[in-house]
């Protein structure tokens, strides 16, 4: 194995308040070390990536990587009681793969980019321990003895990660490294290895405080997008309707080629609509008899699995029924519920809700029900 990747998320993150570790804590509605094990994935060679978290931490870590279906994904290594240690112990359980070289990144910088971990891995090209790092621009002062000492910041560094290294020279520098090593370049210059210094990126600062969460959501540029749906259908001999999925039972029923579940078809329209993936009668001709009497929860099956091929999830659905009768409020809920599952979103991003056109027009001369809805998806 060429290239592999270490990724140290072992530490408690007290210092960002919450109730979970900063890098369990969610960021753009995703774990922070999700987002941290995405980025390193985006390098394709990368051929391995493992997390060494805090053994009390395995089923937060679960769920953090559920969706995650890479095989370069191995199982996590589990910490020790420092830094050093913890990054020792996944070192150690990446010796059988014996990657040529290995990647130490801190769980904590979930936004570094391609461009900074492509600058460590051509470092390693020339070097034996590479560090991206960023010039220090403030004046930096020594509060020592003799009152305060400018410093020349010309010769200061501050160091990021991923810090790239030979693998069997950062391994046996850890094996003999004091335990007090804040990173694992100041364990290379123990050992006595020299260092090459690449950019780094402001972007690829670590999540260390609560402020730091609010600054890295506002840098996430959030792939929001929003769709409208409209639909009409006219009341028919029957004896039931049914909307968003649930059957009520009314003097009539509605007429259309599937159950005319015209909730439904706007909800579905507007998911479509949010995903530009035009409309239901497209993807459903309505020429075509497999649809006939066709149950409606189909066709919003199949707009759900589109978001999910063009990695969007929905965000909300919000679905007005306009009708003088029936009465829409006392089902409302189990409408709600009924859209949720088929969207397998939560209950509180789902709405429900009915209006009269106030004996107006073709619903208030109670010819038929229309139904408008908005969707939000937004980007995985
Ligand atoms: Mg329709």
């Amino acid at each position: 194995m060429k290239l592999a990747c270490v990724i140290v998320a072992a530490g408690q993150g007290i210092r960002a308040a919450g109730e979970n570790p900063k890098q369990y804590q969610r960021l753009a509605g995703k774990p922070v070390l999700a987002r941290t094990i995405e980025a390193m994935l985006a390098t394709t060679s990368i051929e391995a990536v493992l997390c060494v978290i805090a053994a009390e931490h395995r089923a937060m870590y679960d769920e953090a990587v559920q969706h995650l279906r890479d095989d370069r994904l191995l199982p996590p290594a589990f910490g020790g009681a420092t830094r050093q240690q913890s990054v020792h112990n996944g070192l150690v359980s990446l010796q059988s793969r014996a990657p040529e070289n290995v990647l130490i990144h801190d769980a904590a910088r979930p936004l570094v980019s391609a461009a900074v971990v492509a600058r460590v891995v051509r470092g390693l090209e020339r070097a034996v321990a590479v560090m991206p790092a960023i010039p220090v621009i403030d004046t930096i002062w020594h509060d020592g003895q003799h009152g305060l000492d400018a410093i020349d910041r010309n010769q200061l560094w501050r160091s990021q990660t991923p810090q790239g290294f030979r693998y069997a020279i950062i391994l046996a520098a850890h094996r003999r490294a004091a335990n007090d090593a804040t990173d694992d370049i100041a364990v290379a210059r123990q050992a006595g290895h020299a260092v090459s210094i690449v950019a780094g990126s402001e972007d690829n600062f670590k999540i260390t405080v609560p402020e730091d969460l609010v600054r890295a959501e506002r840098s996430i540029a959030m792939d929001v997008r929003s769709g409208t749906g409209f639909d009409v259908h006219a009341f028919c001999p029957g004896s039931f309707v049914v909307l968003c999925g649930i059957q009520i039972p009314f003097a009539y029923g509605l007429s259309g080629h599937s159950d005319a579940d015209v909730a439904m078809h706007a909800i579905t329209d507007a998911v479509l609509g949010a995903l530009a993936a035009g409309d239901i009668g497209q993807w459903f001709p309505p020429s075509d008899p497999k649809w006939k009497g066709s149950a409606s929860t189909v066709f919003l099956r199949k707009a759900v699995d589109l978001c999910r091929d063009r990695a969007m999830v929905i965000s909300h659905l919000d679905c007005t029924i306009v009708c003088e009768a029936p009465k829409i409020a006392p089902h409302a809920l189990e409408m709600r519920q009924s859209i949720a599952t088929i969207c397998d979103i939560a209950l509180d991003r789902v709405s429900v809700k009915a209006t009269t056109s106030e004996g107006l027009g073709f619903t208030g001369r109670r010819e038929g029900i229309a139904a408008l809805a908005a969707a939000t998806l937004v980007g995985k």
